[in-house]
């Protein structure tokens, strides 16, 4: 058993990995400082696990205030690195504040891991860094390319930093960044979901909520596309797998199994659906009609992308469990939970 640092951890990958952290049989502390997630979050977790969560709300980016969490937690063994802002079309508009919000938090926790010879660290980084690849399926070797977003931005500079300072320790600390795709659904008890604060940008959030009758439409961008129907193909995946995959990493790192003191895995299925069939699968499953409109494309939008998932599968010996139709169906039944429908 070992004591793990989940900074973010009241949002929506944090929370769901703080459970499976609990499953896993680690403790756990979470830092959050509810910039984007509630504090119901924390009686969500406990309602799973039967265990409240300690957690703090500090903010990462005050160098003070992080020094003084991890100054009267010196036991702990590995941090997994969630807390970041994450909106892609916010990042374009106020790119300064992601600039420092994201790097800020980041460096303040790594001074603090080689303060107090903190082992290793898990970072949440995102299939963004690819930009839209040349070959498919998009493999850990494919090119960063210029970053489409100060978010995206904002992750590859991370994944560089982290492997400066991982080089510049002299092995004492070890990285493991984990490259998302679309991560969907949530728990199946429907206690923690995607909080759905303001109007939705995903995909998915957007259409529980058109189903639940929030939204009027469901505006799908662009069937003009290079793809089998039009749309644009991304790899979604459900969130309790991407959970699970952070607990194979702190286990490789715990257990000393990482073949490099900083390694990158992509977190996808290996199958990509196109944005029809995402709502058709919705309405499959839940059998609901979507009132959907095809529009114009969003701008910045890759074409298509899907992980090439045989590092992840072979060396962090985990594979996805749930279909995209059971996905989207956690998603719908959360969504019904939140608003008592
Ligand atoms: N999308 C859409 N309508 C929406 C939201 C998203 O058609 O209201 C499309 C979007 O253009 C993309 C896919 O759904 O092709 C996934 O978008 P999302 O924002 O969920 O994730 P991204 O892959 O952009 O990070």
């Amino acid at each position: 058993m070992a004591k793990i640092l989940i900074t973010g951890g009241t949002g929506y990958i944090g929370s769901h990995t703080a459970v499976e952290i609990f499953n896993a049989g680690h403790q756990y502390i979470i830092v959050d400082n509810l910039s984007n997630s509630s504090i119901d979050v924390i009686s969500g977790i406990e309602k799973i696990t039967g265990v409240k969560p300690i957690f703090f709300n500090i903010d990462l980016k005050d160098k003070t205030l992080t020094e003084q969490f991890f100054n009267s937690h010196s036991d702990i063994d590995s941090v997994i690195h969630f807390a970041a802002y994450k909106a892609v079309g916010e990042s374009v508009q106020e790119p300064l504040k992601y600039y420092e919000n994201n790097l800020l938090s980041l460096i303040n926790v790594l001074e603090n891991i080689k303060l107090h010879k903190i082992k290793s660290i898990v970072f949440s980084s995102s299939c963004t860094v690819y930009g839209q690849p040349n070959k498919l399926p998009v493999t850990e070797q494919s090119p960063i390319l210029k970053a489409d977003s100060p978010y995206g931005n904002t992750k590859q500079i991370s994944e560089e930093i982290i492997q400066d300072f991982i080089k510049s320790n002299n092995g004492n600390c070890k990285a493991v960044s984990l490259r998302y795709f679309n991560p969907v659904g949530a728990h199946e008890s429907a206690e923690i979901g995607e909080l759905p604060l303001g109007t939705p940008n995903n995909l998915v959030p957007f259409i529980t909520q058109t189903a639940a009758g929030i939204r009027a439409e469901l505006k799908i961008f662009g069937n003009d596309y290079n793809t089998p129907d039009g749309t644009a193909v991304r790899d979604y995946i459900h969130v309790v797998d991407i959970a699970k995959a952070h607990v194979a990493a702190i286990n490789r790192l715990l257990n000393h199994h990482n073949k490099s003191d900083f390694e990158v895995f992509n977190l996808g299925t290996g199958k990509g659906n196109s944005v029809l069939e995402i709502v058709k699968t919705f309405e499959a499953v839940t059998g609901i009609k979507l009132n959907y409109r095809i529009t114009e494309r969003r701008p910045g939008d890759v074409e298509q992308i899907w992980a090439n998932t045989d590092k992840a599968n072979i060396e962090l010996n985990w594979k996805t469990q749930t279909s995209i139709g059971e996905s989207l169906l956690t998603a719908w039944i959360r969504e019904k939970k939140y608003r008592r429908i």
